[in-house]
């Protein structure tokens, strides 16, 4: 069984079945994004087996990916939905119907709080101060009551804007915020408690974590219902490791009598989707070889600039040294490159490249910086069918900005 799991995660272009990009998807427009059914459902019947064996709950972070129509692939295998405010609510609430919807916000507005009660039925405060702003009222509602914790445990290096657990973070309470706010009346109020300080990371930085809140926040955890281990879990990711990730839950449930849940964003829809763009233009710098392609990091992949990494490119590779090629966007960000790449034969222009892990923190994401367009969505069918989900146009960029 554990075996099987292990392999059964899918590479970034699994979906092309061997076929070339040009051949499945070169009467595409482009730039689009294609998102592929089957490396969903795969994703979903992993964090399924997790769930089934440990008994914790996995929610979909809708942050990461929110293409609602495919909401329907993943539904039958997670618990339900997680919003990071009241959009996402409404959305898991309407198109993962019958779900549980769980909503974390380092702050809620009173406007969006009153509404937010008909959305969300578990509800997660950052602070001592928006827990007795806004706790009695949720209560009275029948919410389930959680209250986001900082265990003071940073496990990653490189990421700064992504460790909550940084000095000075803003993100979760403290022990030490604890100690000085959190009256009983305010702990009678909990349901739960939350954590979310990990980034795309294995199970060994849950252990050391599980480790810091067990220091931390052990005289308090018993006492809980439920402990949510937040996202970040790489748990799709080959070779991320599940056993030791399913130690993980049961010992929380057994040294706390807490229901788990986690909320991966990345896990549920990583290598999902691919983004597919053709050259515009050739051309060369000293040594550098540049071509101009019409999907843009800024615009259409903005976690290339943001956290950044650098996206698998079908047929190329990031370290070779022939044929190498810096691909950028036609933007006016000097920044707006993607990286270099090697290929096995020169590029011209109007070759389509397809980009793979394009599913998460793209669509959702992207912008019209530039008055770029925004690229169209097509979905790849598990029975290899092309669907066109939306295409958009002029009115988009210009809907946005005033009438
Ligand atoms: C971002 C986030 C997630 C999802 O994170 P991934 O890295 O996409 O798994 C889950 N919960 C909270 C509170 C988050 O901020």
């Amino acid at each position: 069984m554990e075996a099987l799991q292990m392999t059964d995660t899918r590479p970034p272009f699994a979906g092309l079945n061997g076929q070339l990009p040009e051949i499945l998807f070169g009467t595409l427009p482009t730039p689009c994004y294609i998102l592929d059914e089957a490396a969903l459902r795969c994703n979903g019947e992993m964090l399924a087996g997790i769930a089934a064996r440990t008994g914790c709950k996995i929610l979909l972070a809708q942050k990461a990916f929110s293409n609602y129509n495919l909401y329907p692939v993943l539904a039958p295998y997670l618990a339900g939905t997680e919003a990071s405010g009241l959009y996402e609510a409404r959305l898991g609430a309407e198109k993962m119907p019958g779900k549980e919807v769980h909503v974390f916000c380092a702050a809620y507005s009173d406007t969006e709080f009153s509404e937010l009660l008909h959305y969300a039925k578990h509800i997660v405060f950052n602070s001592p101060g928006q827990l007795a702003k806004f706790g009695p009222v949720a209560r009275e509602a029948g919410k389930s009551i959680g209250l986001r914790i900082n265990p003071e445990c940073s496990t990653q290096e490189g990421h700064a804007i992504y460790d909550p657990c940084a000095p000075g973070s803003r993100l979760g309470t403290t022990r030490t915020q604890w100690d000085a706010n959190m009256t009983p009346e305010l702990i009678a109020l909990l349901d739960g408690l939350h954590f979310h300080t990990l980034c795309e990371q294995d199970a060994d930085a849950l252990e050391v974590t599980l480790h810091a809140l067990g220091e931390r926040f052990g005289d308090i955890l018993p006492r809980m219902k439920w402990l949510n281990f937040g996202g970040g879990h790489h748990i799709t990711r080959p070779g991320y490791d599940i056993p030791r990730l399913e130690r993980c839950i049961r010992l929380a449930q057994q040294a706390w009598d807490v229901q788990v849940y986690l909320e991966p964003g990345e896990a549920c829809a990583l290598n999902a989707g691919y983004l597919a763009t053709r050259v515009l233009d050739i051309l060369q710098n000293g040594d550098t070889h540049i071509a101009i392609l019409d999907a843009s990091a800024a615009c259409h992949m903005p976690d290339v600039l943001e956290m950044p990494y650098q996206p698998p490119l079908y047929g190329a590779e990031t370290t070779g040294s022939s044929h190498c090629f810096r691909l950028g966007g036609p933007t006016c960000l000097a920044g707006d490159v993607i990286g270099d790449y090697s290929f096995p034969a020169s590029l011209k222009e109007n070759d389509l490249l397809l980009f793979g892990d394009m599913a998460i923190y793209t669509i959702c994401k992207n912008n019209t910086f530039n008055g770029m367009p925004l690229p169209s969505i097509f979905v790849l069918r598990e029975d290899g069918q092309l669907d066109c989900l939306r295409t958009f146009g002029y009115e988009d960029f210009k809907s946005r900005l005033g009438q």
